[in-house]
């Protein structure tokens, strides 16, 4: 159980969510990931297996332009640490992304269940699962998705999902797994833990279980 942060606002995610990861590095990790909505709706999903830096040499220090994005830093528990197994994870159609810490009790039953309705799982994680329930309840509100898909799921988690065709928002959810709301001007974050928004904002909320 790592480390993830979220950013939505008018400054450029990319740069406040490198600098996030960088501060949730002390909680230990075996890859990370981010991605990025621009203001057209373009994702952009860059991940790595190792440390940060393999990420940001991946990134070759640029980032897309883009208000809102998702990053995160994981520890395997269901597939191993490889490219493809690091967050985030997305959907068939491509709209939705996930970022998730925790573990999925459930998740061989949910995959299968997902393979048999025609969904096709890229990775070996029980956190892409997460993806695909929300693609298969989305009907253009991705916080009433959310809600419906995590009915589904037993076990622990932090995650925040985003969706292309609501390119200013994100989701976060929490169940014994940590997750803080960061409240600043015109702007909003989610992390595991606030040091890796206090730069940004002192105004944080606490999720309790089951928010
Ligand atoms: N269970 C997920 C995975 O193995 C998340 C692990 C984590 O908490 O980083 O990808």
């Amino acid at each position: 159980m790592c480390g993830i942060v979220g950013y939505t606002g008018p400054r450029e995610a990319g740069p406040i969510l490198l600098a996030g990861l960088r501060r949730l590095e002390y909680r230990g990790y075996d890859s990370a990931g981010i991605a990025l909505l621009d203001d057209v709706g373009d994702l952009f999903v860059e991940k790595r297996a190792g440390k940060l830096a393999n990420l940001t040499t991946a990134l070759a220090d640029r980032t897309p332009h883009a208000g809102v994005g998702l990053a995160h830093t994981r520890w395997a528990t269901h597939g191993r640490p490889n490219d493809l197994n690091a967050h985030p994870h997305v959907d068939c159609t491509g709209e939705i992304t996930v970022i998730h810490n925790g573990i999925i009790e459930n998740f061989r039953e949910l995959r299968d269940g997902l393979e048999a309705r025609g969904h096709v799982l890229t990775s070996e994680t029980d956190t892409e699962a997460i993806a695909h329930l929300v693609e298969e309840v989305y009907a253009g509100d991705l916080a009433d998705a959310t809600r419906a898909a995590l009915r589904r799921l037993e076990g622990a988690y932090a995650l925040a999902v985003m969706h292309r065709a609501e390119s200013d928002r994100l989701v976060g959810a929490r169940m014994n797994v940590p997750l803080v709301v960061g409240l600043g001007e015109g702007e909003s974050f989610l992390a595991s833990d606030v040091s890796a928004i206090l730069e940004h904002t002192r105004r944080v909320i606490f999720l309790e279980e089951g928010d």
